[in-house]
């Protein structure tokens, strides 16, 4: 009989040298590796070391029983790895047989007990062992298949609130985080701003560059609005096209015209070359709307007020920022 390391391990606990004589002489037919210990410690050593497959186990040993060597070899045992006892015993009472199953045992041999049956029995356990660990392997390869299936789960989480080009969070987040920033400020009667910003003659830019070089415009412009956030609740997100957006929570219009004048002069600064502009480079224009948000109003409103901002910005002759009212502009 072999196990998946080789042969079949059996400890044999027996304390009885005639006993052990007539064990071995059973089992030798099997072909199975057999370890002998002649009392309950020596037991619980050799289960340490060697890590048998079934357990033969006398109750009546020299030191302590064979209910304590299976109590404390159960609670040797790792959850995972599963060792089959089968108690032998003089001892013929129906009170024995269920004390032994209660210490741990998978079954119960009276002595003496003959090849027929020991062989019987090794053999059936032998398959429930094999069993178990079947059951063990496919646990852990379900374990691991659905650890992969979780990194996925996030990764494809993750690229659904990214946007592919920029690598900043996309309009979804925008909008859900929006939604959820409104009733936040709504509970705390703090104020909120929107800031849409827009490249200005980006048309022209990719006309004369090439739509290569616009996305590398745009990556770059990302990275320089998505810096600028000042807070962890703040979001910086890509709208669509050559269009950006921010959510600012808890703050008011002076707190958010600084921020977007800040970002307008860093873009401008860059001094990426448009020379189809009249600023001869690539700017901004921004258009802002702030508002103590209440539950009953519509936040969509805030977003098409900061959107007819930023027209009025354009209106005045770009890489500027304009700010208009909650509701105003329509
Ligand atoms: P304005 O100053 O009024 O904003 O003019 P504009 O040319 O920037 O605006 P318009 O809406 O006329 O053109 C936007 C351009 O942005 C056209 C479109 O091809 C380009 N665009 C949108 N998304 C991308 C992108 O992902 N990559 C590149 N390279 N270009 C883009
Ligand atoms: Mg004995
Ligand atoms: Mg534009
Ligand atoms: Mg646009």
């Amino acid at each position: 009989m072999l196990n998946k390391f080789g042969k079949l391990k059996v400890l044999l606990v027996e304390d009885s040298k005639v006993a052990i004589k007539a064990i071995i002489g059973y089992l030798d037919d099997l072909g199975v590796q057999l370890l002998v210990a002649e009392n309950g410690s020596a037991a619980i050593d050799l289960f340490r070391r060697e890590r048998p497959d079934i357990i033969l186990l006398d109750i009546i040993l020299p030191d302590i029983t064979g209910y304590e060597v299976a109590k404390q070899i159960r609670k040797l045992q790792g959850k995972d790895d599963w060792t089959a006892i089968i108690f032998l015993s003089v001892m013929s009472k129906e009170d024995d047989l269920a004390r032994g199953i209660e210490a741990g045992g998978d079954d119960y041999l009276i002595k003496p007990v003959g090849r027929v049956v020991l062989q019987a029995k090794v053999a059936a356990m032998y398959r429930l062992v094999r069993m178990q660990r079947a059951l063990v392997q496919l646990t852990e390869q379900l374990n691991q298949a659905n650890e992969q299936l979780n990194l996925a789960n996030m990764e494809l989480h993750r690229v659904s609130m990214t946007d592919g080009l920029t690598g900043i969070p996309n309009r979804r987040v925008f909008d859900e985080l929006l939604v959820r920033e409104w009733r936040r400020c709504a509970r705390l009667q703090k104020p909120i701003s929107v800031v849409m910003l827009d490249v200005d003659y980006f048309k022209k830019f990719n006309d004369r560059y090439g739509h290569q070089a616009g996305d590398v415009c745009l990556k770059t412009t990302a990275r320089v609005i998505s810096n600028s956030i000042p807070r962890a609740s703040d979001l910086a997100a890509r709208y669509g096209g050559e269009e950006f957006v921010l959510i600012l929570s808890e703050t008011d219009s002076e707190g958010a015209l600084a921020v977007a004048d800040r970002i307008r002069e860093q873009v401008a600064g860059l001094r990426m070359p448009n020379e189809d502009s009249p600023y001869q480079c690539v700017t901004l224009s921004c258009g802002i709307s702030t508002v103590v948000p209440r539950d009953d109003m519509p936040v969509e409103r805030l977003v098409k007020s900061a959107d007819n901002a930023l027209y009025l910005s354009k209106k005045q002759g770009r890489n500027s920022i304009a700010y208009l009212d909650y509701g105003q502009g329509d």
